[in-house]
């Protein structure tokens, strides 16, 4: 497939995961990136370095290689190209990665408090929680490395004062990772504010023999 026939097969959805992210509140200014792999697995469709991904075009894309080399596109691609990229070596069974800003999932990581399966969806979707990644600075190898060594065995991860990464067969399902802890942690939240911390313990016996 030519890269250009490439960018329009998997360039809607990765724009409208961008749109999605960004009315959702995910994402602010040019935080987030977003990308696809495709299906050969020889090249990835990434978002633009600096771009708004509320404003993102199909045409704003970019494609580079597994090893990073840019291939097609105007832009730069994304500052965190090398996290997207470690996360595709690691996880052969991943087609696309969401990175995003999640504010609260974020506000979680700050104040060093776990994200914990607090509601029904989150017992489908994140049963075991979420980890979280210790600060290391955006568009790093070490980040990229740090992604690399938890993502193998969790499709969802949070940086430490910085945001969300999740993974799925497609952008679709790991946009919907995000945005299923972004309201685990807003649920938590309401909980703590109205003075309920509650424990893993207490959340395992409850929702013991369901299975969601
Ligand atoms: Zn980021």
């Amino acid at each position: 497939m030519e890269l250009k026939d490439l960018v329009r097969s998997l360039g809607p959805e990765i724009v409208r995961a961008g749109r999605e992210a960004y009315s959702r509140g995910l994402v602010v200014g040019s935080s987030g990136n977003i990308s696809a792999l495709d299906p050969s697995r020889d090249y990835v469709v990434i978002t633009p370095s600096g771009g708004n991904l509320g404003k993102l075009r199909v045409e704003d894309l970019v494609v580079v290689d597994r090893e990073g080399r840019k291939l097609w596109g105007r832009g730069r691609p994304s500052i965190e190209t090398p996290m997207h990229l470690a996360i595709y070596e690691v996880r052969e069974d991943v087609g696309a990665v969401v990175h995003t800003h999640a504010p609260i999932a974020t506000g979680f990581s700050v104040a060093g408090v776990e994200v914990l399966p607090v509601n029904v969806e989150s017992r489908i979707y994140i049963p075991r929680g979420v980890p979280v990644i210790p600060f290391k600075p955006p568009g790093t190898e070490e980040l990229a490395e740090a992604v690399k060594s938890r993502i193998a065995e969790y499709n969802v991860v949070i940086l430490e004062n910085h945001g969300v990464v999740a993974v799925g067969r497609t952008v679709e399902e790991a946009l919907n990772l995000n945005l299923v802890v972004e309201e685990c942690a807003k649920v938590q939240l309401v909980a703590r504010l109205l003075g309920r911390a509650v424990t893993r313990e207490e959340l395992e016996e409850k929702f013991k023999g369901w299975k969601g």
